[in-house]
């Protein structure tokens, strides 16, 4: 499988789709995720939508989010919402609780992630009264899903993603394998034990994704990637261990890296 190809819009995100409201992105059948702002908490240089951000529609009106809604409550297959960006949590609590609320009124919604950098970049924006409403207003539905790199990043996400916990919000972290941050085994593994041992499950570990510029400052060889999970694998139970990753366009799935 051809890894190798970079684009500035891998993904697609810039190119108008027949039939979706602008704003609304579906790349596989069961989620939809929601561009809800091109604001983000920090300007990370291993973006995958650096060339994207201030570009791509965003769902930023009461008019354009009923129009989202209105198109998942016609496909009755979709059950997960992504609410992404930028980041989410850059929007106020009134924003954030209308969109939140707005999609966890649809019955066939069952899954709606809130995914953010904020427990990281700004651990003050998420605050007992915010996680309180994102439970209250979110029916139950919402997880979060935490950008999250180093180890060091995991403990500076301790106390807000406890608050977001302790509301009934499972929080999860995605990584990605970055050279020269986190590319190797004993950083690796140290960030998945401080994870784990603060309530926030390691969900995945990606591969730098295809985006120009971005695999020649950061990607990591996929045998050295390869070794490092082999490394976590044989030194940690399942519950602390995330799957490896590559998010590959032509791709119906997430592609495990042993079978790359
Ligand atoms: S937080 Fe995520 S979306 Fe925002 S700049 Fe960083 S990688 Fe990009």
């Amino acid at each position: 499988m051809n890894t190798e190809t970079t684009s500035t819009d891998p993904f697609g995100e810039l190119k108008p789709v027949r039939g979706l409201p602008p704003g609304l992105r579906r790349r596989f059948p069961d989620r939809v995720l929601v561009m809800t702002t091109d604001r983000c908490f920090e300007s990370c240089a291993h973006c995958t939508r650096k060339f994207v951000l201030g570009h791509a529609p965003v769902v930023d009106t009461p008019e354009k989010i009923e129009a989202c809604v209105e198109w998942v409550r016609r496909h009755g297959v979709v059950r997960d919402v992504l609410l992404s960006g930028g980041d989410v949590l850059t929007l106020g609590d009134a924003d954030v609780g209308r969109l939140v609320s707005s999609f966890a009124a649809l019955d066939q919604v069952e899954v709606i992630r809130i995914c953010t950098r904020a427990p990281v970049a700004k651990p003050e924006r998420v605050t007992r009264r915010l996680a309180r409403m994102l439970a209250r207003e979110g029916r139950g539905k919402v997880w979060a899903n935490v950008h999250i790199n180093t180890a060091e990043e995991a403990r500076r996400a301790l106390e807000p993603a406890a608050r977001l916990v302790d509301a009934g919000i499972p929080v999860s972290s995605q990584t990605v394998l970055l050279r020269g941050v986190n590319d190797t085994p004993r950083k690796m593994l140290e960030l998945l034990r401080t994870l784990s041992a603060e309530r926030i499950r390691p969900y995945y570990v990606f591969q730098c994704d295809p985006v120009a510029g971005l695999a020649e400052r950061f990607g990591v060889p996929l045998e050295k990637a390869k070794k490092i999970e082999e490394y976590c694998a044989e030194r940690i139970g399942g519950l602390a261990l995330p799957r490896f990753v590559a998010d590959l366009p032509c791709s119906r799935r997430k592609i495990p890296l042993d079978i790359l």
